[in-house]
């Protein structure tokens, strides 16, 4: 059963956006992935189908109402459906490449989109919703941070990406910030080619990448260095061979 998105939100107009155009896309139309989405204005209340108020308490901006975005929930998915729910969220768990990688390998992710100042908590409670965030920033809705989210998924799907290797040696994905890029021209304004990727040794160039890959994760992101696996430790020294 291939990978399924199932979206709620305000703004159905914004999917599949960016997922429908490149790799993504394709996957999209050779169905490799699929995505439907849902309207929660049309299950608001009233005439004109309300779906938020005055928060409880008071204070500024408005709330998503917990029995609309619940009715909008039971319409969109069956009881027994075995995907994770997600609601986009700030305060949630910050989006991890182990995470993703899960989800992508997994049946598909129900995925809810907050506006205003957020949703009832009940409803979080009530749906048991997980709240994912994908960074320390406040989006305007949760429509950019799904996007991001199936973006990260949806290139992990077999045969969405061209080369299966390309993923694999990437940023996170072995605990490291990844090592530089190179291609040609050999000489491009007086700057070279590192040495040892003109080697042509196999074994050096792994070395080499594998020391830059430390150096710039000691560099830019230490606290990445404390999650590696015991016993894959990266010593905080220089490496010998520069850059
Ligand atoms: N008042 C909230 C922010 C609401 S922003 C707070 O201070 O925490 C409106 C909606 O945008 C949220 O309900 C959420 O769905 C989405 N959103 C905003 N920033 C996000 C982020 N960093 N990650 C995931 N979703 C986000």
């Amino acid at each position: 059963m291939p990978f399924r998105a199932s979206i709620l939100t305000l703004y159905p107009e914004m999917f599949p956006g960016p997922l429908g155009v490149s790799l993504a896309g394709e996957g999209l139309r050779k169905e490799l992935w699929s995505l439907d989405t849902h309207q929660i204005r049309d299950h608001g209340i009233g005439r004109h189908r309300n779906v938020d108020d005055n928060p409880a308490g008071g204070g500024a901006g408005m709330v998503l109402r917990c029995d609309v975005l619940a009715a909008a929930i039971d319409a969109a998915v069956r009881a027994d459906d075995a995907r994770p729910r997600l609601l986009m969220s700030p305060r949630g768990r910050p989006l991890q490449q182990r995470q993703v990688r899960e989800w992508a390998e997994g049946p598909g992710l129900v995925i809810v989109c907050g506006r205003f100042e957020g949703v009832d908590e009940r409803v979080i409670e009530g749906r048991n919703l997980l709240e994912v965030s994908i960074g320390d920033y406040i989006l305007s809705g949760g429509e950019m941070a799904a996007l991001t989210l199936l973006d990260a998924c949806v290139r992990l799907i077999p045969g969405v990406m061209g080369k299966v290797a390309s993923g694999e040696d990437e940023s996170f994905e072995n605990g490291l910030l990844e090592y530089p890029h190179y291609t040609r021209p050999r000489e491009w304004e007086g700057r070279g080619l590192p040495e040892a990727l003109l080697s042509g040794d196999h074994a050096r160039i792994a070395k080499w990448r594998r020391e830059q890959a430390e150096q710039i994760t000691r560099e830019r992101r230490p606290d990445l260095l404390s999650l590696l696996p015991s016993g894959e430790k990266v010593s905080a020294k220089q490496t010998d061979e520069g850059r």
